[in-house]
């Protein structure tokens, strides 16, 4: 386990377990969630260049991962979380819905209406820098058609110019 990269630890905080899991917190440590980041329930991980992730990220690019619902523990704060959804951006018409700490802004999951069961996650929030590193190192990337110019992308990763979840 490695937080030592982490300025703000968090209470309860817990790199990768024996279980395959470890917690993810926002920037204030309200909210706490235990997420399955290794095994069968971490299903991908993935960057994403779409025009969602620009504005909720305030950011060029958001890097996640698609976890089972039913692996993942909120630790604390779940009322903390305010729900913001809409679809109108979404080529499918799916309903993406995004959590945010309502205290500090920290975006924990998106859930999509076309994807049951599944969360996804944002790998910064994972309280361990090593599961960062290694079990949630992207291996694909989407909407590569709206990468930034001057952002080349990650080695390695499968490039898809849409959605490569839906391909749409
Ligand atoms: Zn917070
Ligand atoms: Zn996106």
């Amino acid at each position: 386990m490695s937080t030592s990269n982490i300025l703000l630890p968090s209470a309860g905080a817990k790199g990768l377990q024996p279980d395959g899991r470890a917690t993810a917190t926002c920037f204030c440590g309200a909210v706490q969630l235990l997420l399955p980041v290794d095994g069968p329930d971490l299903i991908a991980t993935f960057i994403c260049n779409c025009s969602d992730d620009h504005k909720i990220h305030a950011s060029a690019f958001a890097s996640n991962f698609v976890v089972n619902e039913s692996a993942t523990v909120h630790v604390r704060g779940q009322d903390k979380l305010t729900r913001y959804a809409q679809r109108k951006t979404i080529a499918t018409g799916n309903e993406m819905a995004n959590y945010f700490c309502s205290i500090c802004g920290t975006l924990m999951y998106r859930v999509s209406s076309g994807y049951t069961g599944k969360l996804i996650p944002r790998i910064g929030t994972v309280d361990d820098f090593d599961v960062q590193n290694n079990q949630l190192r992207p291996k694909i990337e989407q909407f590569a058609k709206n990468r930034m110019a001057w952002f080349k992308g990650i080695d390695g990763t499968e490039v898809h110019e849409g959605n490569f979840f839906t391909g749409a």
